[in-house]
């Protein structure tokens, strides 16, 4: 491994049972050969709530002629990418390979079904209740709560680094407003592996959403070529080095080169910065004027390029449009038809309803569903 790759050695998070971010909240012995973090993600791999992300949407619920492709991204195959991509780049910064992996695996698991539209249809119902949707706090509760596997503890029982980079992905909240995640530091950047998350996140869906776009035949080669310039440089190369190759391919080679050049622009920035602040403890992360884990400015341009087109012809396009007011419909009343009627909940859900209120507890459970699951719940007893 090239060492200028490598931060200091101080920067990574220790995973040993004896270090402070590997406490968990219920002790538990040593394994023999597997290491906190490590155990963590096999937890999480082995999660209900990880395998129903095989059943969640990423961007589509449904083309508008019905028909869906089996080479379209779940949220577990997003997931996945995610977790090959973090794990790749952690190991060669010098980070803490297993914690970052871990992280990704962990990093989409409070998802609701039906993608954006379907968080953001449980969030307006909920809004009408004081309440807000956050999937980063429903993740928590997965971990901490929900999942039942283990004699000894409710819970996955992970390690408090691993449940701050839940807590923290892709945003910060404060004291005042989340008294009860004090545990978190919440005053504090995460760690550089939690940090690096929310950017791999960023570059595997810019990239394989156009990739699902062209599949999809919502979006064109040309339209893509036209606006995503950082697409049309790689493609021309492409084209130039591969000129009798078929259009899918010329346009794969370009996805992935754009996939590298992301991600080798992130490991600079990040050396960069580590430089410029001169970090050499995790510390120094933790109290740095602000997030170490970004794409350099020009790159970020360039991602931020991508990510508008994608919204304003992808995620945005008409084609999807019938998708997202379904998705609309189908939360907005089964929400209203479980707080209508809550003997319709499952009755480990119903008890939560007297500390978390019957509003909390119904989002909770709809937030569990897959794409498949609340169809079929919004037949039986949602359908108008
Ligand atoms: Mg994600």
């Amino acid at each position: 491994m090239d060492s200028e790759i490598r931060l200091p050695a101080g920067l990574a998070v220790r995973g040993g049972e004896v270090d402070e971010l590997t406490r968990r909240a219920v002790p538990e012995a040593a394994h023999p050969y597997r290491t906190p973090f490590g155990r963590d993600g096999s937890r999480i791999l082995h999660a209900r709530a990880f395998r129903r992300l095989a059943g969640k949407t990423q961007v589509f619920a449904r083309l508008p002629n019905g028909s869906i492709s089996d080479h379209f991204r779940s949220r577990l195959t997003h997931t996945l990418e995610v977790a090959q991509i973090s794990r790749t780049l952690a190991a060669a910064l010098g980070l803490n390979a297993e914690l970052a992996e871990t992280l990704a695996l962990a990093h989409d698991i409070g998802h609701p079904p039906f993608g954006h539209a379907g968080e953001k249809a449980l969030h307006l119902a909920l809004k009408a209740h004081g309440l807000a949707f956050d999937h980063n706090l429903h993740a928590l509760r997965i971990v901490t709560w929900f999942e039942e596997r283990y004699a000894s503890f409710r819970g996955l029982n992970l390690s408090l680094a691993v449940r701050e980079g839940i807590v923290k992905h892709s945003r910060d909240y404060t004291p005042a407003q989340h008294p009860e995640l004090a545990e978190y530091f919440l005053d504090q950047f995460p760690p550089l592996e939690a940090q690096l998350i929310d950017l791999t996140d960023e570059i595997a869906y810019t990239v394989s959403d156009l990739d699902d776009g062209l599949e999809s035949g919502i979006l064109t080669l040309d339209q893509i070529r036209e606006s995503v310039p950082l697409f049309r440089g790689f493609h021309d190369r492409a084209l130039r080095l591969f000129p009798a190759a078929r259009a899918k391919l010329t346009a794969n080679e370009a996805l992935k080169g754009m996939l590298d050049a992301l991600a080798t622009d992130l490991m600079a920035e990040i050396r960069r910065r580590v430089r410029d602040l001169g970090a050499t403890s995790l510390d120094d992360i933790r109290n740095a004027p602000r997030r170490i884990a970004a794409l350099g400015p020009e790159m970020e341009a360039q991602r931020a390029e991508a990510k508008r087109f994608l919204y304003a012809n992808f995620y945005n396009s008409p084609e999807l449009e019938e998708s997202h007011r379904h998705a609309e419909e189908v939360i907005a009343t089964l929400f209203a038809a479980y707080l209508a009627d809550p003997s319709e909940l499952p009755a480990d859900h119903r008890e939560q309803i007297p500390t978390q209120s019957l509003a909390r507890t119904v989002a909770d459970y709809i937030a569990g569903m897959t794409d498949a699951y609340i169809e079929q719940a919004w037949l039986r007893c949602g359908k108008p």
